[in-house]
């Protein structure tokens, strides 16, 4: 059988830790039944989801569907309430945050996490600063500005910078820690046009030429067909749809519940 085969298959697909760790060496992430409560509300619900090596998948749902809770748990900020996640053929379930990062997991929250009295260059530093010295150091902060399409932009206060630079500034800084697998939520909120072109570039560069695999929380559909291969589409903390963002557009169920869910759905 196939690899495709084998993602297509539910009955395949159902057997996550046989996928993570068995010769199918192209998937990155996998989740197995993972589920989060707060107190009695379910937030994650028996959720599978998978993303391939140099994917770029975007998560989309309804406020409040679990879209920010389950890239928590990829992450290890929160833990799960049962369920398993593999990672690089590995059960990371019970590894702590830092351990992630050093296996290559990369996040930047929904929260802007820039220093706003540091210049560009400084700002880059601190991330990079933790595992690299000497000539590894400076060449990976050049990198990491490069990632960001900040150049020329290295001494300039984060504060004097655009709400969009600041945000290729955090994708830069997330790019700089080398990871396989850069989870970001909800990048472009708030940004104009011009500003999610920007943020646009910056990903799919990033996937390009650093074969880095990405999960974007966005609702922008024009965003989401512009950077995604594939998207997955989480309601009420279950994976409600996968598929091209052509057909997941054009669904009604998908329309439905985004009309249920947050009045015009436009957001
Ligand atoms: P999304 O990112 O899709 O908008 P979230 O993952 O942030 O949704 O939240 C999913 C649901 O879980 C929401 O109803 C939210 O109120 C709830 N929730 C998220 N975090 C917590 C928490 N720390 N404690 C209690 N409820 C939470
Ligand atoms: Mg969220």
């Amino acid at each position: 059988m196939s690899a495709d085969d084998a993602v297509s298959d539910p009955a395949v697909r159902q057997n996550a830790a046989q996928l993570a760790t068995g010769d199918r060496t192209d998937t990155l992430l996998q989740t197995d039944d993972l589920v989060k409560q707060f107190g009695g509300f379910t937030a994650a619900d028996s959720v599978d989801f998978a993303v391939e090596e140099g994917e770029l998948r975007c998560l989309i749902g309804p406020n409040g569907a679990g879209k920010s809770t389950l890239l928590k748990l990829v992450t290890g900020a929160l833990e799960p309430t049962d369920g398993r996640i593999y990672y690089d053929g590995t059960d990371i379930t019970d590894l702590a945050p830092h351990e992630r990062v050093a296996r290559g997991i990369s996040m930047k929250f929904q929260v802007p996490s820039v220093y706003s009295d540091l210049s560009v260059r400084e700002n880059v530093r601190l991330p990079v600063q933790r595992f690299a010295t000497g000539d590894e150091r400076a060449r990976r902060i050049e990198a990491a500005i490069d990632a960001a399409g900040l150049a020329g932009y290295e001494d300039v206060p984060a504060s004097a910078l655009s709400h969009g630079q600041q945000q290729q500034l955090e994708i830069g800084m997330a790019a700089a820690l080398d990871p396989d697998l850069l989870l970001l939520d909800e990048p472009v909120a708030g940004l104009s046009v011009e500003e999610r072109d920007g943020i646009a570039e910056r990903i799919t560069r990033l996937s390009e030429e650093a074969g880095i695999a990405f999960v974007v929380i966005e609702h922008d559909t024009d965003f989401v067909g512009r950077i995604a291969d594939e998207v997955t589409v989480l309601h009420q903390g279950e994976v409600f749809r996968e598929g091209p963002i052509e057909a997941i557009e054009s669904d009604p169920a998908v329309q439905r519940i985004y009309l249920g869910g947050e009045g015009d759905g436009a957001a």
